[in-house]
């Protein structure tokens, strides 16, 4: 059965849509990411499935059920549907009390508690960690037993909200671990957003894009292999099929893969000065309109795709067979 199934969803601030999806399902025990750059509507599509936020229009079936955001009733799916925060907050109190909370509202039996916060705190990690202050751990440290508490009231599904962006890389490292470990030893369904694509393509089995409130093609189309090769500065770049020189921030070595993030590639209009690095003249090879954006294709050495918002051409027609030159942030290329 169908976990999530999305229709004509909006959400509106003011006059602005920061959130338009016609439609997305999404199935059971299977882990998603929601990749997409800053302010796409990551986070407002998070906190509307985990019922933390009414939608503006439209309707979201949980397991078949049409969910009633006006409704008092939210409570029970409150415990089906679990979110873990960026900076989830603690309470001053042990790390067992941390994840007792949960339960003791739910009159779970003292010995049934003990076990479940057991394994919970064992799962992540933090077993060692039981008696210690909750408030005094690390933010990697509190991000777990933000999960052992999620995990505590078996949910079907639980929720993170760029949940790496805050720890170190040892704890980075710990929670993708548990995030695919949750979803394999518990078949639970996991959801998270990401800005990272080599995160997402890393842990999830599938990848949802979002641009500017809205379904995008996938970011995985931009893959190329190159060589890494050391700049006498020190610096890097890498080298694509032998021919296009893109610098790049990577302790990587060697022949490498690489994907660029086609919505945050730039096209420059007239009047900008082209950055140093990492932009490259290109022909317009295909335009296409996209969920209200624009796709362009241009060979710049390799074929780039690349997603425009439809405001770009307030400041600059497009033509199939023009010169255009296109700027690749170094953050906007990930290798892997
Ligand atoms: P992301 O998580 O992808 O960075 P968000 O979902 O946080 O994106 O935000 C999407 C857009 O909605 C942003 O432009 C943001 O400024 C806007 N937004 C988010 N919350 C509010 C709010 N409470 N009021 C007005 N605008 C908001």
């Amino acid at each position: 059965m169908t976990l999530f199934e999305i229709r004509g969803l909006t959400k509106v601030y003011g006059q602005r849509s920061v959130l338009d999806i016609p439609e997305l399902d999404f199935e059971r025990g299977e882990i998603y990411a929601l990749l997409g750059p800053n302010g796409s509507g990551k986070t407002t599509l998070l906190e509307i499935l985990s019922l933390l936020l009414p939608p503006t229009t439209g309707t979201i079936r949980y397991l078949g059920r049409r969910i009633d955001f006006s409704a008092n009733n939210l409570t029970a799916l409150r415990r089906e549907i679990v979110m873990v925060p960026q900076n989830p907050v603690l309470f001053t109190a042990s790390v067992v009390k941390n994840v007792e909370f949960g339960l003791k509202i739910r009159n779970i039996p003292r010995d049934e508690r003990d076990n479940i916060i057991e394994a919970n705190l064992d799962l992540v990690g933090m077993g060692r960690f039981r008696d210690a202050e909750a408030h005094k751990l690390s933010g990697g440290e509190t991000q777990r037993v933000a999960i052992a508490r999620a995990l505590a009231c078996s949910p079907n599904v639980i929720f993170f909200d760029e949940p790496t962006s805050n720890v170190d890389v040892e704890n980075q490292l710990a929670i993708e671990q548990i995030m695919t470990e949750i979803n394999a030893q518990k078949a639970i369904s996991v959801i998270f957003t990401t800005h990272n694509l080599t995160q997402a393509s890393k842990i999830a089995h599938r990848v949802v894009s979002l641009y500017e409130g809205q379904k995008a093609a996938s970011v995985f189309e931009n893959i190329f292999s190159g060589e890494i090769i050391d700049a006498e500065n020190g610096e890097k770049f890498c080298l694509v099929q032998e021919k296009v020189k893109l610098w790049v921030n990577t302790g990587r070595e060697g022949t490498v893969r690489l994907a660029i993030d086609s919505s945050r590639i730039r096209l420059l209009v007239d009047e900008e000065v082209a950055p140093n690095r990492n932009a490259f003249k290109g022909k317009l090879l295909q335009l296409t309109d996209e969920n209200g954006h624009i796709r362009a294709i241009a060979d710049i050495g390799i074929p780039l795709s690349v997603i425009l918002p439809k405001s770009i051409l307030k400041d600059k027609p497009l033509y199939i067979g023009e010169e255009v030159i296109l700027h690749c942030p170094p953050d906007a290329i990930q290798i892997f």
